[in-house]
């Protein structure tokens, strides 16, 4: 096994890009589906953006270094990973603000529906946004109802005005059909809102081809742009004409710097900005993503499904791994970059691993879940991640008291 590993690595086409990446020693980091390791381009931009162009330049550079442009060019380097044509994404605040924009535009589309459907499973805050504007608007306006996955295609009737899904499931990892549902959805005149947290950068995505209507994505997880990286929003171009986001601030109003008092939405997609955007945060990712600048994201999703399945393979071959019950789906297919396993010592095992130099995550209530990021990991990696888990796995080790005190963030 072990020369066979070091052949995957030794033929791995994308094993350069993992020189681009600033990652600490003696650390395997199964967490990249969380907050996506420092691009080493992020730490030099970063430094060149404070101290020359906002040291120099002052308020010059908004012109001279094209940052009032940066929403727009950074969400079209975004756009060829979402298979999205130029000027159908755009960069700013959070996906959790960003769906209380599109869910309030799509509602605004449909005046006679008011349901939104969405899964129970799925991310938090995309349900509690529902939740927050059917409070703001009233029941009559906004209605949320989360079903259980197996029930997805009979809640989409007519009376359904947004299906709003979680493409890649934040838990199992389990992909949905996004062109079966979008499709169904579309039948019934529903439309639909994709939020991509787990699958930009990780997958290939095909969101013009797929005639998806709106979808947000993540900054910071699988396209590294740093912890609290602005999210985007993809809203396809037929809908630009139709469209009133209602954070109507002066950065989407058409002509912002005539300080008109009176809102008048910019045309296309830069009306889904709102306020100022962090430079600092902008210039990170734009960075970052220059990674994937000559990265296929077939190979990306390719190398990604050998690491996982190598992962699989290894931990079958030692018996007191049985215990990790694994929670994503079996079939390549249908999971992304990551594996979930439950155990009922799953905190405790995550404190333990990471204490020995593995980074994966804990999901409440009682998930380990390895993120696999093929930009900067090995196959070499995943082999010694097997045998830490083994060692901790064997003897007991996460026993210890002092692997179950809680840390804020999890
Ligand atoms: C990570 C994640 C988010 C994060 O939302 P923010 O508002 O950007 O913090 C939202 N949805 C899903 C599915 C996620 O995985």
């Amino acid at each position: 096994m072990t020369q066979n590993i070091e052949q995957l690595d030794r033929l791995d086409s994308l094993s350069a890009i993992r020189g681009h990446f600033a990652l600490p020693d003696n650390t395997i980091y199964l967490d990249g589906n969380s907050l996506g390791a420092l691009p080493k381009a992020s730490a030099e931009r970063v430094h060149d953006v404070v101290n020359r162009q906002w040291g120099d330049d002052l308020i010059s550079a908004w012109n001279k270094h094209s940052w009032i442009d940066l929403p727009l060019t950074v969400g079209d380097k975004i756009a060829p990973l979402l298979g999205a044509a130029s000027g159908q994404v755009v960069v700013t605040d959070s996906i959790s603000v960003n769906l209380f924009k599109l869910l309030i535009t799509a509602l605004n589309m449909q005046p006679d529906r008011h349901i939104v459907v969405s899964e129970q499973g799925n991310f938090p805050t995309d349900l509690y946004m529902v939740q927050g504007i059917e409070a703001l608007l009233g029941e009559n306006h906004c209605k949320l109802n989360a079903v259980p996955t197996e029930a997805l295609v009979d809640a989409l009737t007519e009376d359904v005005a947004v299906l709003m899904l979680t493409h890649i499931n934040f838990r199992s990892g389990r992909i949905h059909d996004m062109q079966r549902l979008t499709r169904l959805a579309q039948a019934k005149g529903i439309l639909v809102i994709w939020d991509l947290a787990h699958s930009a950068g990780a997958v290939p995505l095909e969101l013009d081809a797929l005639h998806v209507d709106f979808a947000v994505g993540c900054g910071y997880k699988y396209l590294n742009g740093g912890p609290g990286a602005p999210a985007f929003i993809y809203a396809a171009s037929r809908h630009h004409a139709h469209i009133r986001q209602p954070l109507s601030g002066w950065m989407g109003h058409a002509n912002p710097f005539a300080f008109s008092e009176s809102y008048q939405p910019a045309e296309g997609i830069r009306q889904f900005l709102t306020g100022t955007p962090s430079i600092i945060a902008m210039a990170a990712l734009d960075a970052a993503l220059d990674v994937y600048a000559d990265t296929d994201m077939q190979a990306v999703r390719d190398k990604s499904v050998k690491l996982t399945e190598l992962f699989l393979s290894l931990k079958n071959e030692h018996a007191c791994l049985s215990e990790l019950e694994l929670q994503s789906p079996v079939d390549t297919a249908q999971r992304g970059s990551q594996l979930s396993f439950s155990h009922k010592d799953a905190y405790a095992i995550c404190q333990a691993l990471i204490e020995h130099g593995v980074i994966p995550d804990f999901r409440a209530p009682d998930i380990v879940r390895f993120g696999f990021t093929p930009l900067y990991l090995r196959y070499s990696d995943i082999a010694q991640a097997i045998d830490v888990l083994v060692t901790i796995m064997d003897e007991k080790r996460y026993s210890h008291p002092k692997y179950n005190e809680r840390s804020t963030v999890t």
